[in-house]
């Protein structure tokens, strides 16, 4: 799965002070030094890692798995690798992808298509961050970053078994994240438990001046006072990040410290039901074409919670269905335009500028023609077409107009209203209508066979997309999880499920302490 690997490694970050200043600086006044000392163990726990390629890295190549990024260095770390690095985390490699991300199965790489297992059997890693999917599942690292426009590090999560988080859109940064359609790329973590991923993304979840779509400190604020309010609006008390960190406390009495309030999980249901959430389970998704396996593991996973005691909710994301669609239009389009700048003048392979060709413009097309890969350049055209003229409005303002209606499908269902968009909130927090989580599938069946994706349409393989691509039109935290399988049906990677729980913007938190303890 790897393309590129440091031979010497970096150099070992001692400084246990700045360490843990910066930690406390992540924090802010409230750290607590039981809470700082858990993090460092996870932290030495999860110490080396592995990163997407198309994560601008100093010391490695950076090349989004395409020939035209051959040999291509950056002169800068992005933020994420930096912060990884400033916190002793070793980067062991980069991880192969489809080019520029572009995929779901991790083929379309300059660099050949990374598979799960070998020779007929092998399987697809879904894609597009497939390799760090695979480096994690394979025990090469415990951690990995990957990229999530419209399910990257969702889908390979889900096929390969391990745990995969896409955050809210804004949390992380996206500086030097090289971009594929700006308005959806998320920075995404994978690993083996929802612990890992928590504890990782509570270190790089900080606002960054060097992406200008870094959500700010005052929105984070509005995000954590909204957070806040709403406890009081259901009289629960909601796991929050200030109170629980990696001990589990359930209705706290006066004096407790949170590392005396963990409980095991077999007293949960008897201790918790301020933590009983109402899970939304959305008519819209049980589609045909969903494999029977997913749709036991589905079942089963709702009756699992629902004898935890949460209350399991029929609801309608009536413009689901045109979410693919909208994604197939705005993702190339943003693409197309993100894409026009490898010229092979500022970027990677260069070009022979001498030459007849380069005067009468043919040496540009001719360029691009040869190093991006087939799909690259399908989504190109498409991008260009719907940008076009003739098309803008048939296809990218349609396509625009829709994403808005997602969003609102997700906000008429949400007990927690969009933290930065007071006026969504038009529905009563207590009424029974509303649901605090979303529960879905990643994928409508498990991982194919490498064998049989041969000869698939482009458009059978966006379909793959079709249940994770909704929560990054609505830039909703999702996350997912391996589902149980039924006693009858083996636990083999061909049969790997994954569950996706979806929250409102801004409620991370809130969807990886549910993941964390009752799936
Ligand atoms: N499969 C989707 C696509 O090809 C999603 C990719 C991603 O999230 N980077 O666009």
């Amino acid at each position: 799965a790897f393309i590129s690997r440091t031979s010497s490694g970096y150099e070992e970050e001692e400084d246990d002070q700045q360490r843990t200043s910066y930690l406390n600086e992540l924090k802010g006044a409230s750290a607590k030094s039981a809470y700082t000392k858990d993090f460092q163990q996870q932290i030495d726990h999860a110490k080396v890692i592995a990163v997407k390629d198309n994560f601008v890295t100093e010391r490695l190549p950076t090349t989004c798995a395409s020939s035209i990024l051959n040999g291509f260095t950056g002169n800068a770390e992005s933020t994420v690798c930096r912060i990884l690095q400033e916190v002793g985390m070793d980067i062991a490699g980069k991880t192969n992808m489809d080019e520029f991300g572009m995929g779901s199965h991790s083929q379309n790489s300059a660099y050949g298509p990374v598979q799960n297992g070998f020779g007929k059997n092998a399987q697809s890693p879904g894609g597009s961050s497939g390799g760090s999917a695979m480096a994690v599942a394979d025990g090469i690292v415990s951690i990995a970053i990957g990229s999530d426009t419209g399910g990257s590090v969702r889908l390979p999560a889900a096929y390969t078994g391990t745990v995969g988080f896409k955050p809210s859109y804004g949390r992380i940064s996206r500086n030097g994240l090289v971009p594929y359609a700006n308005s959806l790329d998320t920075v995404g973590i994978i690993a083996r438990n929802t612990n890992d991923v928590m504890a990782l993304f509570q270190i790089l979840d900080k606002y960054d001046p060097a992406d200008p779509t870094s959500l700010r400190p005052e929105s984070r604020t509005r995000i954590h006072e909204a957070r806040r309010k709403r406890q009081v609006d259901f009289g629960h008390h909601y796991l929050e990040s200030e109170d629980v960190k990696f001990s589990f406390v359930g209705p706290r009495s006066k004096g407790e410290t949170p590392a005396e309030t963990s409980m095991p999980r077999d007293r949960y249901k008897r201790y918790t039901s301020g933590y009983l959430r109402r899970i939304g389970v959305p008519n819209e998704y049980n589609i045909a074409e969903m494999h029977p396996v997913v749709r036991q593991a589905w079942l089963r996973t709702l009756s699992m919670l629902a004898n935890k005691g949460h209350t399991i909710v029929p609801i309608s994301l009536p413009n689901t269905k045109l979410a693919l669609a909208a994604y197939y239009v705005l993702a190339p389009a943003e693409a197309s335009s993100n894409l026009a700048k490898y010229d092979g003048v500022r970027y990677g392979t260069p070009r022979d500028l001498s030459t007849a060709d380069n005067e009468n413009g043919l040496l540009y097309a001719n360029y691009r023609g040869e190093h991006f890969g087939e799909e690259v350049k399908r989504r190109i055209l498409l991008g260009t077409f719907t940008l076009s003229a003739a098309a803008k409005d048939n296809y990218f303002v349609q396509a625009q107009k829709v994403r808005r209606l997602v969003q609102q499908d997700f906000n008429n269902v949400f007990a927690f209203g969009h933290p930065l968009l007071p006026h969504t909130r038009h529905q009563n927090s207590s009424s029974d209508r509303t649901v605090d989580l979303i529960i879905v599938p990643t994928a409508p069946t498990p991982p194919p066979k490498i064998q049989d994706l041969e000869g698939q349409s482009p458009v059978q393989s966006y379909i793959n997309d079709v249940f994770t691509v909704p929560a990054s039109l609505a830039g909703l935290p999702a996350i997912s999880v391996p589902a149980a399988a039924d006693e009858d049906i083996p636990a083999t990677p061909d049969r790997h499920v994954g569950m996706q729980v979806i929250g409102q913007y801004g409620d991370d938190l809130n969807v990886l302490n549910f993941t964390r303890y009752d799936i």
